[in-house]
C-alpha cells in the first residue's frame, strides 16, 4: 500500500477534524466562559503548523530510509514473525501505542523532558488547537528516540502513518472543549482515551497531570494503575501555575518555556 496516498489523507482528515471541532466547541463548549479564543487558537494553530513544516523537513527522510532500511534487511520484531498482513498492522498499532504511553510518562517523570512537554500542559484553556501544541524540542527528542524504536519493532512506514492517522482523530477530539456528555465519554473510554479522560491529564495539580497518559487505547493507564478519573469535571483548572502569566502565553513564551528556572516542584 502506498504511504504517500495515505499521508495526504491524513492530512485532509486532519483539516476535516480540526474544523469540525473547532464549530461543535463554539456550539456545545463544555467550559463556556472563554475569552479571546481566536488569539488562543490561532497562536496554537501556528505552533501546529510550524512543527509540521519542521518535522517533515527534519525527520521524514530518515523515517522513510530506517523503515525500509529494517525491511530491506528483514530486522525487527515484526519483519520476525510471519502473520497476515491485517493482524501485523493491528500488532503494530498496539505495539506502537504503547510505547506512546511509556514514552509520554517519561515526559513527565524526566525533569530534562518535562522541560520541553510542560509547554503543551501549560494551556490554561483546553481545546482542540491544545492538541497541536508541542515544543519542536519534544517532538525532535521523541523523533530520534523513535527512530530506534521503528527499527526495533520493524514497522513499516504505512504502518507509522496508519498509526498517525488513526491517533489523529483521537488526539484532536479529547483535547477539545465538546461537552459530551458523561455517559457517552464513559462509553467510548472503555477502548479509548476520551475528552473526560485527557482533562485530568491537563490538570493544574500534579497528582490528576501525573495520571492518563494514554493516546489511543484507554486500557494501558489501567494497567499501569495511572488511570484517574474526576467526578466534577467543571471543577478542574487546567495549565501550570508557573506559566499562566501572558508573557508564556505569547508565540515567544511558549518556544522558551523549556528554558524557564521554573521546575516541577
Ligand atoms: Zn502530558
Ligand atoms: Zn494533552
Amino acid at each position: 500500500m502506498d504511504p504517500e496516498g495515505l499521508k495526504e489523507g491524513k492530512i485532509l482528515l486532519e483539516i476535516v477534524i480540526l474544523s469540525l471541532l473547532l464549530i461543535l466547541e463554539a456550539w456545545l463548549p463544555l467550559f463556556k466562559e472563554r475569552k479571546e479564543r481566536l488569539r488562543h487558537g490561532s497562536r496554537n494553530i501556528a505552533m501546529g503548523l510550524m512543527n509540521g513544516a519542521m518535522t517533515g523537513f527534519l525527520f521524514s527522510g530518515a523515517t522513510a530510509f530506517i523503515t525500509e532500511a529494517a525491511e530491506f534487511q528483514g530486522f525487527g520484531l515484526l519483519h520476525w514473525i510471519e502473520i497476515p498482513f491485517w493482524t501485523e498492522a493491528a500488532i503494530a498499532i498496539f505495539v506502537f501505542d504503547l510505547w506512546m504511553y511509556l514514552w509520554h510518562r517519561a515526559n513527565h517523570q524526566m525533569p530534562f523532558l518535562w522541560r520541553f512537554h510542560r509547554m503543551h500542559h501549560s494551556d490554561p484553556q483546553l481545546d482542540v488547537t491544545t492538541a497541536l501544541r508541542f515544543h519542536i524540542g519534544e517532538l525532535t527528542l521523541s523523533s530520534l528516540v523513535r527512530f530506534g524504536i521503528l527499527y526495533l519493532l520493524g514497522l513499516t512506514l504505512w504502518q507509522l502513518i496508519l498509526y498517525e492517522t488513526i491517533l489523529l482523530p483521537i488526539i484532536l477530539f479529547h483535547h477539545s472543549n465538546v461537552a459530551l456528555p458523561e455517559r457517552w465519554d464513559r462509553l467510548f473510554r472503555i477502548l479509548l482515551v476520551t475528552p473526560n479522560m485527557h482533562r485530568v491529564h491537563h490538570s493544574h495539580f500534579q497528582p490528576e497531570t501525573d495520571s492518563n497518559y494514554s493516546s489511543i487505547f484507554s486500557f494501558w493507564d489501567r494497567f499501569a494503575k495511572s488511570f484517574r478519573r474526576k467526578e466534577d469535571i467543571l471543577t478542574l483548572h487546567y495549565g501550570l501555575d508557573a506559566f499562566e502569566a501572558e508573557r508564556w502565553q505569547s508565540f515567544l513564551g511558549l518556544l522558551v518555556t523549556p528554558f524557564s528556572p521554573a521546575q516541577k516542584e
